[in-house]
This record gives C-alpha cells, structure tokens and sequence, in this order.
C-alpha cells in the first residue's frame, strides 16, 4: 500500500484538520502518511490520536521553509524525536514568523491595504501562520478576488508586500533535523531549480530527495531520480495537500511505496541501535 509523505494540516496553512487527514488517508487506502506542517509538530499528537490502532501510520513530520541566496529551499524531517531542543528551535521560529506577518501588514498598509493582525491571528488560529492566512483575509476583505490572487498580485517573491523569511537557513534545518533523531529530506527540488546547492546538503547529512512531486516535470523527476540512484540517497514523495482552496492535489494521489518507508525506519533504526554506520548518502554530483 502507498504512502503519501507530503501533508499540512490545520496546525500549519492546510485547510484539513490532522483527524480529517487521517479519515481520508483511510478512505483512500494508505499504509502511512507523513504530516509535514510548516515549521511544527502541534498536528502529530491529533493526528496519532485519531489513527488509533486503526491506522493509517503517521510518521512525525516537518517542513522547513528556509532561504539561502535568495532561494526558497523547503527541507523535510521525518521520523524526527519531540524530546530535546525541538520544541524551542519550533518557539523561536512561530515569533519570527508572527513578526514576519506583522512586516507584512506594514507593506500592505504602505499600498493602502489596510489590513488587521488580529484578523490574520483568527484565521490563523493555534496554526504557525503564514502568506496563506494574510491571503485569505485579503480575499475576505475584498481587497483580492481569491489567495491565488493575493499572492500573484502581492505576496510572492518579488512582489510589493514580499518580505523574506529570515531565522533558518538550509544547513541550519537539515542541524535541526539531524539532532531530533530524523531523516533530513530536500523538498520539492525542481521549484528551486537549484541542484548546484545539492552537493553541499549532502555533505551536511541530507539523506533523500523528495522526487516525485506534483509540480516537477517528467524531466525534473528522472533527474532527481538520477541523482538518488548515483548519491543513494533515499527518493520520497508527496502531494503537499493543503485541502480545498490550494493549487495541490488531494492527498493520496501522489504517493511512493511502502520500501521507502522502511528505508526511512531503516536510518532510524540504525542510529537508535548505536550502530556507527549508520546509513549516510555518497558525495552528490549534479551534472
Ligand atoms: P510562508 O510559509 O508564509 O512563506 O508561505 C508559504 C506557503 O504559501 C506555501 O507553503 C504555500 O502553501 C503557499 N504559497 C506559496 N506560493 C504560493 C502561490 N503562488 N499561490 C498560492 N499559495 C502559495
Ligand atoms: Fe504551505
Ligand atoms: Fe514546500
Ligand atoms: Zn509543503
């Protein structure tokens, strides 16, 4: 049975909450799925909860939003350990993030689009907030005809309200991954087109490549494949389901297979036996 290891709920900007993940990911007959909000973990205890003996599995998962060189690199951590500095590292990075919504709404107002905080906060809720949720107050003010919209005319990159993210880099995520006791994964690689950083992740300790993606052309795929056979490096994939209102496709419709779950238990495995070999990537080359 597939796995669909690329989700984000409630807890982040999904619109699904952790327990209606699980229902769907039972409806659709996966064997596991990874739970991969932004910057938190607040959705794994809801959604292991509403799994119950039942399944399907739910692999405690992240995703890092970070920047390097002005590129947006998302780095995913599975498997990782909630004991420890986690949920510090995770304290730190929800207040940058409030104080990034906040230089936004400054932007916004500069362009006379006024806009509340307290507003972003309730549509945000207990989620780690983000452009999503500023998107769909502009879209309920009427300011935007819809968060697509919000984000093509205002806040992607590069556009007026942009402002960058500013606390993690890459290396600082796949750190803070490596020392939870998980699996440091690159995220959807074909939207950076960044592949020349690749190397240098690996050196650092990414073990894998999120290969099969919704957005990555067949080319885009069978090079990131190339890449995990030459490196070994282990290939994941997902859909980034956001729930209704988001660009991604529902969840279970991109998917890999049960092997690769177990390769990700296998790196587990290996470190929590104290094994000193445990499995590590060769130096990655990009042609
Ligand atoms: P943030 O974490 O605040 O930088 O927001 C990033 C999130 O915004 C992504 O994970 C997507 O959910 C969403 N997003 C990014 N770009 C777009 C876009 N062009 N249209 C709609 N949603 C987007
Ligand atoms: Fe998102
Ligand atoms: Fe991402
Ligand atoms: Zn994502």
């Amino acid at each position: 049975m597939p796995a669909d290891l690329h989700i984000h709920s409630t807890a982040s900007d999904g619109r699904l909450t952790p327990g209606e993940i699980v229902k769907q990911a039972r409806e659709a007959g996966l064997s596991a799925i990874a739970l991969t909000d932004h910057d938190t973990v607040d959705g794994i205890q809801p959604a292991l909860e509403a799994a119950g003996s039942s399944g399907p599995e739910v692999i405690t998962g992240i995703e890092f939003n970070t920047e390097l060189d002005g590129a947006d690199i998302h780095i995913l951590g599975y498997y990782l350990s909630l004991e420890g500095d986690l949920a510090s590292t995770l304290a730190g990075l929800r207040a940058a993030r409030e104080d990034r919504v906040k230089k936004i709404i400054d932007r916004l107002g500069q362009l006379r689009i006024r806009i509340d905080y307290d507003h972003v906060k309730r549509v945000a809720g207990r989620a780690t907030m983000g452009r999503p949720h500023i998107a769909r107050v502009l879209s309920e003010t009427g300011y935007c005809a819809s968060q697509g919209e919000a984000f093509e005319r205002l806040l992607a990159r590069g556009k007026p309200a942009y402002v960058p993210h500013h606390r993690l880099d890459p290396f600082m995520a796949i750190d803070t991954v490596l020392k939870a006791g998980g699996v440091p994964v690159l995220a959807h690689p074909g939207l950076a087109k960044r592949d020349e950083l690749i190397p240098g992740f690996v050196a650092r300790g990414l073990l894998g490549l999120e290969v099969f993606y919704p957005f990555h052309t067949p080319d885009d795929q069978a090079r990131y494949q190339k890449i995990c056979l030459q490196s070994g490096l282990i290939m994941t994939g997902g859909t980034d389901c956001h729930g209704p209102g988001f660009r991604y496709p529902p969840l279970g419709s991109v998917t890999v297979p049960d092997e690769t779950v177990e390769r990700l238990k296998q790196v587990v495995g290996h470190r929590a036996s104290g094994c000193r070999r445990a499995p590590t990537a060769r130096p990655a080359t990009v042609d």
